[in-house]
């Protein structure tokens, strides 16, 4: 399979190079050159498939000409070492949890798929290849504990000091290894500044192979499909139509299940649930795509103005807003509206969600309100200790740290302190 970039149709690559060099020029996300269909009679014996043998079937398609059969089958087990189970709350309503992963959010599949395949095409490379990631807060956790210990890959991750909370801090601070952090004298922003003039600074790139490991990179994406299909798989009535709530930001979670359902995977309809960063409701409301600034929220991963991968939501439907609606709607939430559904969880089915979680149960309940005859499934994309201030403050409660998360209590932070750019790039001369 072939990627082509958005920008310019006839820029084609391999599945290794869209990897390695994550966006084609002019900033193009990359897209697969044909979308496969599952093979006759696969859906209908989901039921007798493992885990690693429906991940096979969706994404070997994509990757088969630069990974061998052996190789992706090891990829996917290292990928899919956890549960994603499907919690039914009532006969209609259920929750596809994707947060069991060792840093607790859904990113870990996407980060922990990059991180074997980037680790697999640079095993026998003389030179070290450089993963360079700005983070927030959840990605750098996922992107650090993903590319632990894999040969060849060495990561450097920048944080703004003082605007992540002291556990996501201690995930990116605290491995050792091949993990690097970098704690920022500035805003996201300024982070994410510095890793784009690393990639055009001339003194960088003739130095290091540099990459990065943002939610565009097609090794990102696409095994996203996975617990799709695994929602699927788990649910017990297959007749009754099916929707998905899916709590969107730069939207990679939800075009991945899109292209799942253009391979074959049922689904009556998708959701893309947001908070006040609502670009993508107002387009399906009105037809044309406004990018806005960003506005902060308690679901802050989704805190996104100008959504990076709608683009290929669009080619997708070969930017037909009429033909996109009929798969897709959307609707957006204050975040009062996202902790009383918190609450409204709490009380109705004793279930605990987060921030992220609760504005797709908001998208999933208003769909339903209008279609009765529905069943619908909202992804949980976060632990809820992850957001354990906002929670147990909206709940009234003390949540207990899992295990995962409680590991990293105590333990000692190492970063390295960065003012400027300069600072920056002397750093990486090193
Ligand atoms: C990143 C993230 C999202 C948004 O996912 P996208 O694929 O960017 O739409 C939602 N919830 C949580 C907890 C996240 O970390």
């Amino acid at each position: 399979m072939k990627f082509y970039s958005l920008q310019n149709p006839s820029y084609i690559t391999s599945f290794k190079e869209a990897v390695v060099t994550g966006l084609a020029p002019n900033k193009g996300l990359f897209f697969p050159s044909a979308i496969p269909n599952l093979p006759d009679g696969f859906i209908d014996q989901i039921e007798s498939y493992s885990a690693q043998e429906i991940a096979f079937q969706l994404v070997s398609p994509y990757v088969a000409e630069d990974i061998e059969t052996d190789v992706l089958k090891r990829i996917i087990n290292e990928t899919l070492s956890f549960d994603l189970p499907l919690v039914p709350l009532s006969e209609k309503v259920s929750v596809l949890e994707l947060f069991h992963g060792p840093t607790m959010a859904f990113k870990d599949i996407g980060a922990r798929f990059m991180a074997q395949c980037l680790g697999h095409f640079y095993r026998n490379e003389d030179k070290e290849i450089t993963v360079l990631v700005a983070t927030s807060g959840d990605t750098g956790g996922a992107v650090a504990n993903g590319f632990l210990k894999v040969p060849g890959v060495r990561v450097v991750i920048l944080y703004p000091s003082g605007k992540v909370s002291p556990i996501q801090e201690l995930q990116l601070t605290s491995l050792g290894h091949n993990i690097n952090a970098l704690e920022v004298d500035g805003t996201f922003d300024d982070c994410q500044q510095m890793v784009k003039s690393a990639f055009m600074d001339a003194d960088l790139t003739a130095r290091t192979t540099l990459t990065s490991a943002n939610s565009i990179n097609v090794a990102r994406w696409l095994p996203q499909m996975i617990y799709f299909l695994l929602g699927y798989k788990q649910l017990q009535d297959k007749n009754t139509p099916w929707v998905i709530s899916v709590p969107s930001g730069n939207f990679g979670n939800l075009c991945a299940g899109m292209l799942a359902h253009k391979m074959g995977m049922p689904c009556h309809k998708f959701i893309a649930s947001t908070n006040v960063n609502k670009t993508v409701p107002d387009y399906l409301t009105t037809g044309f795509y406004q990018a806005k600034t960003s506005i902060q929220t308690i679901s802050n991963a989704m805190d996104v103005g100008d959504p990076s991968n709608f683009s290929r939501i669009l080619e997708l439907y070969t930017s037909d807003h009429e033909s996109l609606k009929t798969d897709l709607s959307g609707y957006w939430f204050s975040d009062n509206q996202t902790r009383e559904a918190m609450v409204e969880l709490q009380q109705q089915f004793g279930y605990t969600a987060d921030p992220h979680g609760a504005v797709a149960y908001l998208g999933l309940i208003k769909y339903m309100e209008g279609y009765p005859e529905v069943q619908g499934t909202f992804l949980e994309t976060a632990h809820p200790a992850k957001f354990k201030a906002e929670v147990d403050a909206t709940l009234s409660m003390t949540l207990d740290l899992p295990s995962q998360l409680a590991s990293f209590v105590g333990r000692t932070k190492v970063a390295e302190n960065i003012a400027s750019y300069d600072d920056f790039k002397a750093y990486m001369m090193r």
